[in-house]
């Protein structure tokens, strides 16, 4: 056999043995770089060559938004082919999109096995969030958050991940345009992970899923423009800043152990005090890497004068910034929203003491895209018959 080092690439990638994958061919998006490497080194790409192959695919792919091997133009022929041959540019189907009255846009998603997530594009004047799924469903039962009442399915792979920010560069129209100058304002110009699930049980894949948007040669959303929101995985909370490094923020929801234990049951297991000792420690954090704590504003629950100061003292220390979300209803939830004049008061307590407290606007109520509305259609389908069947006593 010819040495693969001194062989032209055609060549090589002809004549190098290769194991195809089992299954059919391997989906490239999600992979982090040194995954890319080793897979195309699996499938007949010279170890010498590799790294370039990597930069090239890398860009065609993330900066670049292209599916179709054929279409890698500075690739060779042949290499295109074995490309094709072993592997696929995949992402989520979109089911639908809905367009709410103030522009927030709703995307239903379909995933291997037809399950569903949703994912939600925010604009705003200054810039441009999406917020997109890790799971499909929760694990966890926040009795005030409609994805809680869906059974989780499955966790989503970082390729399922990533795929939600490329589908919606597809549908705004976000991907460069070859010879086209460069555009500097951004449409996705910040990601949270705030939408299905609790991206600190899929740990691994959102923080594969991360590196590929993070990366500078292709979506390149810096660090500090991607917020994980957790319900309070404590042990997983220092990774998060080591390992992905992006901005925190946390479901805090209530100033009692009792409340909270009612809210996010997930307390019972990490309470108040575990959570803010593991916040305190949180590297790297400062003025500006404040921890966002979400507080969901529930009439008579948790949105009085004391909760408001019991919350003071318990983040005292830390550089916190305090979200206010006005609770969106769903059908059959059991709480209400507080008063407009509640969570201004409340807000204005916090902020006294010092610390931002902004109240969130709802987004996208009208298509049941506001926090905590996400539930796939399916389900909710499912869920409405079962309604119906109930209240036909059968
Ligand atoms: N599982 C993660 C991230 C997804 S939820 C977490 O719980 O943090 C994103 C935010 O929306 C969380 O702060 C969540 O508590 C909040 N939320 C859930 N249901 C809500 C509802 N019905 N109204 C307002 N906010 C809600
Ligand atoms: Fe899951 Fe977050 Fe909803 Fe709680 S609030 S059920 S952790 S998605």
């Amino acid at each position: 056999m010819t040495s693969p080092i001194a062989a032209p690439i055609t060549q090589d990638v002809l004549t190098l043995p290769r194991k195809l994958p089992e299954g059919g061919r391997t989906n490239l998006v999600g992979l982090t770089r040194d995954q890319l490497l080793t897979t195309l080194v699996a499938a007949g790409t010279p170890e010498r060559q590799a790294k370039m192959r990597v930069g090239q695919v890398w860009q065609w792919i993330y900066h670049w938004g292209v599916r179709d091997f054929a279409l890698m133009t500075n690739l060779a022929k042949d290499y295109r082919a074995l490309l094709a041959e072993n592997f696929v540019v995949e992402i989520p189907e979109v089911v639908s999109r809905q367009i709410s009255s103030d522009g927030t846009r709703k995307y239903l998603v379909r995933i291997a096995g037809g399950h569903e997530v949703e994912v939600v594009y925010i604009p705003e004047t200054d810039r441009g969030t999406l917020c997109i799924s890790s799971q499909v469903g929760c694990t966890l039962t926040c009795s005030f958050c409609h994805t809680g009442t869906q059974k989780l399915v499955r966790n989503l792979t970082a390729g399922e991940i990533v795929g939600q920010v490329m589908l919606a560069r597809d549908d705004l129209g976000e991907w460069p345009v070859q010879g086209a100058p460069k555009v500097e304002t951004r449409l996705i110009s910040n990601i949270v992970l705030m939408g299905m699930g609790e991206p600190l049980y899929n740990f691994e894949n959102v923080r594969d899923a991360m590196k590929v948007v993070m990366d500078g040669e292709g979506i390149a959303l810096g660090r500090r423009r991607i917020t994980l929101s957790t319900s309070g995985v404590v042990p997983e909370i220092a990774r998060t800043a080591q390992e992905i490094g992006c901005l925190l923020a946390v479901s805090f929801h209530a100033t009692t152990d009792e409340v909270r234990d009612q809210l996010v049951p997930i307390n019972k297991r990490w309470n108040i005090a575990a959570l803010l000792d593991a916040l305190r420690d949180y590297p790297g954090l400062s003025n500006s890497e404040r921890i966002t704590f979400e507080y969901v504003m529930l009439a008579g629950v948790n949105d009085s004068n004391e909760d408001a100061y019991r919350l003071i003292e318990l983040i005292k220390g830390i550089p916190a910034k305090i979200n206010l979300i006005p609770f969106n209803e769903w059908p059959g939830a059991p709480y209400k929203r507080s008063s407009g004049n509640r969570i201004h008061t409340f807000a204005d307590i916090i902020h006294n003491a010092g610390y931002a407290s902004p109240i969130r606007t709802p987004r996208g109520e009208d298509i049941m895209a506001a926090c905590g509305q996400l539930k796939s259609a399916t389900e909710r389908a499912r869920k409405s018959r079962a309604a119906i069947a109930a209240e036909a006593g059968l």
